[in-house]
């Protein structure tokens, strides 16, 4: 991945672009969210996605984002034991039981939106319900850390700890990010950590929280198609993640409608 080295703190004015970036994000993924039903296929709902964002004068963030090979596509589309980075195909079908991941960036106007959701596909496990409950409340329990004065081990331990005290796993191997002009900015924020170490929070930074959660182990493999990441033993996954701006007041989320 390309990475910024360093921290850019925004404006007021720059994050008041960003929130409009999330705001178009949040639109396109509430559409791709009332679109997923039993026999909907994930090139339909990445189709869906871009329509929506460049309906909007935005453009889909994730489109050639460089890796094994530029990325093709607007959504990542991640199914059951697919943690992250699953590519959109028409021959890719949602069925009743399967739990869904979906993840999409939006630029506006130089500045990057980035955010996704879990869900179940009909009727699911109650496994699979706890393990999408777990991973959003620790979405929430993360960006609750992000005040001015706290660090950004404070965040991470807080993800880690819900994660880990309801018998789950957090991957090592991805991260969140601070996001603005560039989709990965300094700093990494890992989805575990100690409480009072990383970089101090200051108001104008700009990070993309995301817990991504594993049922089995924390392990991860990557599949042949050299992009999608699936958990090493095929155990379910989920994935929560908000764009979220510093204030001197807390946290705002950008990436809500
Ligand atoms: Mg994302
Ligand atoms: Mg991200």
């Amino acid at each position: 991945m390309v990475w910024t080295r360093r921290v850019i703190l925004k404006s007021p004015q720059e994050i008041a672009i960003m929130r409009e970036a999330g705001r178009i994000n949040a639109l396109a993924l509430d559409a791709v969210r009332k679109a997923i039903r039993p026999g909907v296929t994930t090139a339909e709902l990445d189709a869906i996605a871009e329509e929506v964002i460049r309906s909007h004068g935005a453009k889909p963030a994730f489109k050639g984002y460089p890796g094994p090979y530029p990325y093709p596509a607007t959504i990542t589309v991640s199914i059951n034991d697919e943690l992250v980075h699953g590519i959109p195909s028409p021959k890719r079908v949602l069925k009743e039981g399967d739990i869904v991941s979906v993840d999409c960036g939006t630029v506006y106007q130089g500045f990057i939106a980035d955010s996704a959701f879990s869900m179940g596909v009909g009727e699911i496990s109650p496994l699979a319900q706890k393990l999408l409950r777990v991973t959003e409340e620790a979405l929430y329990k993360g960006i609750e850390k992000l005040r001015p004065g706290n660090r950004i081990g404070d965040v991470s331990w807080a993800i880690q700890q819900h994660v880990e005290s309801n018998g789950f796993y957090v991957t090592r191997e991805y991260t969140g990010h601070g996001v603005g002009r560039s989709m990965h900015e300094f700093p990494m924020v890992p989805n575990y950590g100690r409480p009072g170490q990383g970089l101090e929070i200051q108001p104008g930074l700009t990070v993309a929280l995301e817990p991504m959660v594993l049922v089995g182990t924390p392990r991860t493999k990557v599949k042949p198609d050299g992009w999608t990441v699936v958990s090493a033993d095929g155990s379910l996954t989920a994935h929560f993640e908000h764009t979220v701006a510093v204030t001197p007041a807390g946290p705002v989320i950008l990436t809500q409608l």
